[in-house]
C-alpha cells in the first residue's frame, strides 16, 4: 500500500465515516479517488488533511467530510444521471463518477476547467463530462438530473437548476447572504411545480458567480 492510500484509508475512517457518513456507495468512492492528482503538485503533501485546500485563480478543493456529506445528501443508489457546478479540481466530480453513470459538471473559470478534464481523463474517468460556463443556467441539453451539486455559495436557489431535476431528484446547494458562512440546503422536486427544501448544516463556499448567483466575487 503507497502513503497516499494509507492516508486516505486513514481519512476514510476518521473524517468521514467518524463523523457520521454511513452511505456504503459514498465511503468506497472516497477510498477509491486519490485526492492528490486533483491538487497542484506543491499542495499534494497535504491531499488527506482534514480542510479545503487552495488550487489556485482564488478557489479551493473542498474539504473531504463535505464533499461525502453532499455526496451523500444527493441519496444516490448508483447508476444515475447527475449534474455538479463547481467543478474546482474536479476531485468531487470524480467522486460522483465512482457511484452515478454519467457526471455533467460546469466551471466559470477556463484554467481550472482544462486542468479538472486532464485530471479526470489522465485517471480514466470517461464518465465525467466537464464544460467551461456559467453553471447557474445548468446544462439543459442533458436535463434531467437525478441530483445536482452546487460547490459553491449563491444568495438564492437558482430556478433554472431546479426545474432540470427529475420528479424525485435532489439539489444540494450551499445558500445565504453572508461570506463567512451558508446553509447548505436540499431541495426535492416532488411533482412538476412542487419542490420541497431542508435545511441540513451550516457551511463555508466560495461565491456561486453567474446570472442565478453573486453578480462578482466578494
Ligand atoms: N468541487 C470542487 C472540487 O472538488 O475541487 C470544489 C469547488 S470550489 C469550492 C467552487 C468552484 O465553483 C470554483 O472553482 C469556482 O470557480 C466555481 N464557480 C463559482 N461560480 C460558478 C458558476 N456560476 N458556474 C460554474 N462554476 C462556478
Amino acid at each position: 500500500m503507497s502513503d497516499y492510500s494509507r492516508l486516505r484509508e486513514r481519512m476514510v475512517k476518521r473524517q468521514i465515516a467518524g463523523r457520521g457518513v454511513r452511505s456504503g456507495l459514498v465511503l468506497d468512492a472516497m477510498r477509491k479517488v486519490p485526492r492528490e492528482r486533483f491538487l497542484p503538485r506543491g499542495q499534494r503533501v497535504f491531499a488527506y488533511d482534514d480542510s479545503p485546500l487552495p488550487i489556485g485563480d482564488g478557489q479551493t478543493i473542498s474539504q473531504p467530510y463535505i464533499v461525502a456529506y453532499m455526496a451523500e445528501s444527493l441519496a444516490l443508489e448508483g447508476g444515475e444521471k447527475v449534474l455538479e457546478i463547481g467543478t474546482g479540481s474536479g476531485y468531487a466530480a470524480a467522486v460522483l463518477a465512482e457511484i452515478a453513470a454519467e457526471v455533467y459538471t460546469i466551471e466559470r473559470i477556463e484554467g481550472l476547467a482544462t486542468l479538472a478534464s486532464t485530471a479526470l481523463e489522465d485517471l480514466g474517468y470517461t464518465n465525467v463530462h466537464v464544460r467551461c460556463g456559467d453553471g447557474t443556467l445548468g446544462w439543459p441539453e442533458e436535463a434531467p438530473y437525478d441530483g445536482i451539486v452546487v460547490s459553491a455559495g449563491g444568495p438564492d436557489v437558482p430556478d433554472t437548476l431546479k426545474h432540470q431535476l427529475k420528479t424525485g431528484g435532489r439539489l444540494v446547494i450551499p445558500v445565504g447572504r453572508s461570506k463567512a458562512w451558508q446553509e447548505l440546503i436540499r431541495v426535492t422536486r416532488v411533482a412538476e411545480e412542487d419542490f420541497q427544501t431542508e435545511d441540513l448544516v451550516p457551511v463555508r463556499f466560495v461565491p456561486l458567480v453567474g446570472e442565478e448567483g453573486w453578480s462578482q466575487e466578494f
